[in-house]
């Protein structure tokens, strides 16, 4: 008689592109015929992926990682801590291995040598678009790993490296196979997503019966040719940006940009070393509103940088209420080890980020309200997340999920998650549309 095969608990913290590399390891784990448990007690083994992106992040890390111990004892930890493995080998000299991020090999070697795999793995079959974390009806499409960008504040690069793209083809192909599984909308994620193929100069690769050339246009026009919702992600306001914005005029993928622009003072983006032309970001997003009315920015700020002052921080208030983002998130800054920002001088005290945030997130507020409003009395696309008994949760193209707000759609027996469905909204509040399926 074969072995049982070893059940691994897994933990993934962090970011999207985390949870990429989570599905990609679960997947292989799978393939090779081990089986997933929730609970550590029990499991062969335990798997935490890290995220090691803020002090506060290695924290939660590490306690995932003290749980396991305790719970498990036998834990092998990767992902972004793991590229410095120091406080992890402090706090727990007893973890199986430490590997980093996107050590996809290493991880699986890591569990074949403590707990090797039961002997018949063709018996336990993957499901052909891999294990997906997130609900069935969406998925994070990754497009590449690491960035050519030395943002003061970030050690990602340090980490995860320069800008490796994935050949568009085989993005295609995972997307389209994502899509007969059933996915009805793909998130499309990396560092930096317009800066996709600079790295291998837009090389062309095998797509259907022809070639597509590995470039953010290029993907995000064949992206929009497979019938599912096409979101992008972490997008910085390049001037050839502005070549995607006829595509979501058109509909071919979602009128929907996140660009994370962290500040507006020119002297505070130069501290922060950002990408991007600044200057001329708010003509810029002028420009593309006359091409399509209906985009929806998405961005996140940072307040309290070093050297930040009270007049930086209202030009940052000003530049927002004339740019009208559509949704926004906002963290007080916090000294990332490692990171180059810590040299600068002003360090801002929390009092002063903890008022300059609350600031920030009230003027938002009124701008979020007022742009919901303008959306009262429309009828538009809903994707159904979840239905309850008296109410149904889902998003508008404008939304993003876990980061943007929701449209809640009152109860209708016809409902199910991942279904599009037309809904006229009746009210709006701060960050949600409430409506009724027509
Ligand atoms: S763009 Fe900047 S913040 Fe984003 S990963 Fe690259 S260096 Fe870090």
């Amino acid at each position: 008689m074969n072995a049982p095969a070893p059940k691994i608990s897994f933990v993934s913290l962090g970011c999207p592109k985390a949870l990429v590399d989570s599905e990609r390891i679960i997947t292989q784990l799978r393939a090779q015929g081990y089986q997933l448990t929730r609970e550590h007690d029990g499991a062969d083994l335990v798997i935490v992926n890290t995220c090691g992106f803020l002090d506060s992040a290695k924290a939660e890390s590490l306690e995932a990682i003290g749980e396991a111990m305790a719970e498990n004892g036998r834990v092998i930890v990767t992902g972004c801590m793991g590229a410095e493995p120091g406080p992890i080998m402090d706090q727990f000299p007893d973890v199986l291995a430490i590997t980093g991020p996107q050590a996809y090999e290493s991880v699986i070697s890591a569990v074949n040598e403590a707990s090797p795999p039961a002997h018949e793995p063709f018996l336990d079959l993957v499901p052909p678009q891999g294990v997906k974390l997130t609900p069935r009806h969406y998925a994070y499409l990754k497009i590449s790993e690491g960035c050519n960008n030395r943002c003061s504040f970030c050690i990602i690069p340090k980490l995860r490296g320069d800008l490796v793209s994935r050949p568009a083809g085989e993005v295609l192909r995972e997307a389209e196979k994502l899509v007969k599984a059933g996915v009805k909308e793909l998130l499309v994620i990396s560092q930096d997503t317009s800066a996709y193929g600079v790295d291998v100069k837009y090389a062309p690769s095998r797509w259907r019966e022809g070639e597509v050339r590995t470039r953010f246009l290029d993907l995000a026009r064949e992206l929009g040719t497979l019938g599912a919702w096409v979101r992008l992600h972490y997008v910085y306001p390049y001037p050839h940006v502005d070549a995607v914005i006829p595509l979501m005029a058109e509909g071919r993928i979602l009128p929907y940009l996140d660009i994370p622009f962290q500040h507006a003072s020119p002297k505070v983006l130069k501290a922060m070393k950002r990408p991007g032309n600044q200057a001329k970001t708010l003509d810029r997003i002028r420009a593309w509103r006359e091409i399509c009315p209906d985009l929806a920015i998405r961005s996140t700020f940072i307040v309290g940088f070093p050297g930040e002052t009270e007049e930086d921080f209202e030009f940052l208030l000003d530049w927002l209420e004339e740019a009208e983002l559509e949704r926004v998130g906002c963290f007080k800054y916090e000294a990332v080890a490692g990171a180059p920002a810590n040299a600068i001088d002003g360090a801002v005290t929390e009092e002063v980020k903890e008022e300059r945030w609350r600031r920030f997130m009230a003027a938002q507020q009124e701008i979020s309200a007022r742009l919901l409003q303008r959306r009262v009395g429309r009828t538009i696309d809903v994707m159904i997340d979840e239905v309850g008994p008296s109410v149904a949760t889902g998003r508008s193209v404008w939304d993003a999920p876990e980061i943007d707000g929701a449209v809640y759609v009152a109860a209708d027996p016809g409902l199910a998650p991942g279904e599009i469905v037309k809904v006229r909204v009746e009210r709006a509040d701060e960050y949600d549309l409430h409506g009724v399926r027509l």
